[in-house]
Formats: structure tokens, C-alpha cells, sequence
């Protein structure tokens, strides 16, 4: 089991994972390709590179980085986080699903409401962001899922878990999640729409859709999944506050939840490079001394000097 699993290799993630891993940490770090900084050509204004520096030089400079201190960098899609039985995490992406004992949540800014007149006004009256929470209050009701790609279809699959009737609803785009994915959705009897959506009607909370073609789709509740799960997504899945798009965090990075760490854009505030590094490292080293008091820290260091004799160490904790 990993013993700390980043969610984002951005700025904030990586720098976390160079304290991490050079703490000689178990270290994975998921991320999906995306990322703020893969749109900047240059920036003038980070630490160390006086003639500039791109965002996706920058960060891969930060993964070669941590990489060198055995971090271990997963190009999977996180979907889902919950807890094991146990104290552990479990990290659920398209492809896989891992354990660890600390989380850092450093997901960058990414909040996607769609463009459907109504959303707004009825956000908690029918419009919800989170499956985790919320589908509880619409157990055996008629929902749907407006998103297009692998998240929205795990959060399909997972209504079921509260209401046989369930669809999803593409709003114009062409529904682009992983065949296994759909094929899942097919089994379970899950429609595809695609029709552009216009606006939510109801009255004191939601009753419809109204497509751009004039129809109109019953629905009690809307989930809404679009992109890929962000910050505040997963967050809601542990317990962890948030506000508005953002994670809460106290100074020293942590959240309400234990273990559970947030760093970078996903926290708001100023949103930029060195501010992200900077509460990467904070969320680190925090995360470690966590490990430290409750004696699940492993230091290698002082394993290293006791090595048996077949040269493997024994991993005890503290
Ligand atoms: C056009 C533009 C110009 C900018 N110029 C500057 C500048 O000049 N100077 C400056 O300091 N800052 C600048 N910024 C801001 C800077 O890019 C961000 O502050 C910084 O990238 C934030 O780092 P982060 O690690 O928090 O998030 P990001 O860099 O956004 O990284 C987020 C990471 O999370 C991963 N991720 C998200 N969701 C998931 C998921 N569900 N599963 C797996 N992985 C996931 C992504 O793949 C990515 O690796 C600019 C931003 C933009 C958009």
C-alpha cells in the first residue's frame, strides 16, 4: 500500500511528492493530463527561472524532480475516494483502485457548471455536485447525470445504488467515456442522451429539462459530473469541506479529515506557481509529521543502518 497518494501532478502535487518521496515515503501521484499549466507558454514570475519558464516545461521538470526520489507518477483519472475498512484511503480511478494512508488533494482549480439556465438558482434544490452526498435524497426518484465522459458515467452507475432510474445526459457533446464504461451503462439499462439542453423548470425545486428542441425530461434530481472529478468533487466524497469550488484547509494545509491534505489552486487564494509549491510542501511535511505522531512513519534512514543480513530492510514503524 502506498503510504501517500497526491491527487494532481501540477505544481502543488509535485512539490509535494518531492517531500514525500524523498522522505522515502511510498509516493504515487494520479494524474489526467489536464492541468492550468499546460495553457501558459510563459511565465516571469516563478522562482529560479529568471528568463521564464513554460507550464509544461515547468512541470516536467517538477516530476523529473520527485521521480528521482522514487515517486511514482500514475496517468490514471482519479473518480472516487473513500475509506477502507480500516484507516486507510482508497484512491478509485478509471483503471484501477489503490490504498494509502495520507492524502494530498492538489487538483487545481476545476469547478465545470453547465450551461443550462436554472443551474444556479436550483443548486440544492434538484441541482447537486455530489453523488456521495446527496443521492440519499433521491432514493427511487427519476435523476440524471449531465456529463459526457468516465466520470459522469461512474456517477450513473452509482445512483443505482439509490434509484433504478437513471440517465445520462450529454448536453450536445458526444459521450467520450471508456468503452468498458459504457458497456456497463448498456447492462444496467443507463440511456445516453445527447440533446443540448436549454433550461431546468420546476417550482420549488426541479421538475424538468427543457431541451433546445422543446422537449422536456422529468427529472427530480440533476447530478452534475462534467470533465473529469474535481478537487471539491472528491473532497465532498471524503467528508472534507469546501467552500464554494474550493477546499477548506487550515494553515498547515490540512482539512477537517484526518490524513487528508489540500494544497495549490484547489484551495483558492492567490493561484499561482510558488504559492502552489509552496502548500505542496506544507501539506508534505505536514502529512509526514502526522505519520511521525502516530508512529506509522517508516524512516528508511535508520533501516538502512540496521539492513539484515540479506541487505532487505525490515520495515518496523517508529
Ligand atoms: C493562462 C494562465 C496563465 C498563468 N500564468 C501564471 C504565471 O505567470 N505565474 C504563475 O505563478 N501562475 C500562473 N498561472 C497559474 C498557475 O498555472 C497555477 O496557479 C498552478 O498551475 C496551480 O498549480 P496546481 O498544482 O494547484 O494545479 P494544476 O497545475 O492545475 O494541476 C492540477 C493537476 O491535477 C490533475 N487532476 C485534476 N483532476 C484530476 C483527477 N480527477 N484525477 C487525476 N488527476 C487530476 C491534473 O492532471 C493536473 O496534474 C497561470 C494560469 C493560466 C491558466
Amino acid at each position: 500500500m502506498p503510504d501517500i497518494a497526491i491527487i494532481g501532478a501540477g505544481p502543488a502535487g509535485t512539490s509535494a511528492a518531492v517531500y514525500a518521496a524523498r522522505a522515502d515515503q511510498e509516493t504515487y501521484v494520479f494524474h489526467d493530463g489536464g492541468g492550468t499549466t499546460r495553457e501558459v507558454d510563459v511565465m516571469e514570475n516563478v522562482f529560479g527561472f529568471p528568463e521564464g519558464v513554460s507550464g509544461p516545461e515547468l512541470v516536467s521538470l517538477g516530476r523529473e524532480h520527485a521521480r528521482k526520489f522514487g515517486a511514482e507518477f500514475v496517468d490514471e483519472e482519479v473518480v472516487r475516494i473513500g475509506r477502507t475498512d480500516g484507516e486507510a484511503y482508497e484512491i478509485e480511478t478509471t483503471a484501477d483502485s489503490y490504498e494509502a494512508r495520507g492524502v494530498v488533494i492538489a487538483t487545481g482549480a476545476s469547478y465545470e457548471s453547465p450551461a443550462i439556465k436554472g443551474v444556479d438558482e436550483f443548486e440544492g434544490q434538484g441541482v447537486s455536485y455530489c453523488v456521495e452526498c446527496d443521492a440519499y435524497f433521491y432514493r427511487d426518484s427519476t435523476v440524471a447525470v449531465v456529463g459526457a465522459e468516465n466520470y459522469a458515467a461512474k456517477e450513473a452507475l452509482m445512483l443505482l445504488d439509490y434509484t433504478d432510474d437513471v440517465q445520462v445526459l450529454t448536453n450536445g457533446s458526444e459521450f467520450a467515456a471508456d468503452p468498458d464504461l459504457r458497456q456497463r451503462l448498456d447492462d444496467e439499462g443507463i440511456p445516453v442522451r445527447t440533446d443540448r439542453l436549454d433550461r431546468l423548470t420546476g417550482d420549488e425545486s426541479v421538475q424538468a429539462i427543457e431541451t433546445r428542441d422543446g422537449e422536456s425530461i422529468a427529472v427530480d434530481g440533476l447530478f452534475v459530473a462534467l470533465g473529469a472529478a474535481g478537487g471539491t468533487d472528491l473532497a465532498e466524497m471524503l467528508g472534507v469541506a469546501t467552500e464554494g469550488q474550493y477546499v477548506r484547509t487550515d494553515g498547515s494545509m490540512e482539512t477537517n479529515v484526518d490524513r487528508v491534505y489540500a494544497a495549490g489552486d484547489v484551495t483558492g487564494g492567490q493561484r499561482q506557481v510558488n504559492t502552489s509549491v509552496g502548500e505542496g510542501t506544507r501539506a508534505a511535511i505536514n502529512l509526514l509529521e502526522d505519520f511521525r505522531d502516530t508512529g506509522e512513519y517508516v524512516d528508511y534512514q535508520k533501516l538502512d543502518d540496521a539492513k539484515s543480513e540479506d541487505g532487505k530492510p525490515e520495515a518496523t514503524a517508529d
